[in-house]
């Protein structure tokens, strides 16, 4: 989720973050099932870049109901706990749902192809991974702790400054 948070204040609307971790869980169905059937091979065909693009392509469907349900949730709270200024709009526009499936599921390869030994992410025109080991697997998980903590900073302190600063009844349509 780091590569998505940083990647929130800059694309702003048009990344939604819910339907990059939505993805996240569509990518980990494979190896999830494998783990519990003691599969030899967790991570096979949804863990390469032509899966990656089906799996986004599945998300599309079920994203936009979920993040609208979602949406609603996180208005409830933030207008309960008066952060008015949080308040999003719970219409994701198309685009975003497009950028945050796509985004999620070929970075997703990307960085499981870093650390995973069982990984094939060009299957089925070459059975060899050239990402393997470029980062060290620790490498990996730091720069995504990294990432998701400056990028939920930032997007927070852009909030603030966008609606935040001068009124309490925000109204995200308003823009
Ligand atoms: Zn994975």
């Amino acid at each position: 989720m780091g590569a998505a948070l940083i990647a929130k204040p800059v694309l702003n609307r048009n990344f939604s973050v819910i339907t990059f971790g939505i993805s996240q869980v569509a990518m980990d169905i494979e190896p999830g099932v494998g783990m519990l059937t003691g599969s030899a091979v967790l991570h096979g065909p949804s863990h390469t870049f032509f899966g990656a693009l089906v799996i986004a392509c599945l998300v599309l469907l079920i994203a936009p109901s979920i993040c609208s349900y979602l949406l609603r949730r996180w208005n409830k709270e933030v207008i309960h706990h008066k952060l008015h200024w949080l308040v999003q709009l719970e219409a994701v526009p198309k685009v975003a749902v497009i950028v945050g499936a796509f985004f999620g599921t070929v970075s997703h390869v990307a960085l499981d192809s870093l650390m995973h030994h069982d990984i094939q992410p060009l299957r089925p025109f070459s059975d060899a991974n050239p990402l393997l080991g470029l980062v060290t697997h620790d490498g990996v998980y730091q720069l995504c702790a990294i990432s998701g903590v400056l990028g939920a900073v930032a997007w927070v302190a852009l909030q603030w400054f966008r609606h935040g600063s001068n009124d309490s009844s925000f109204n995200p349509d308003e823009k």
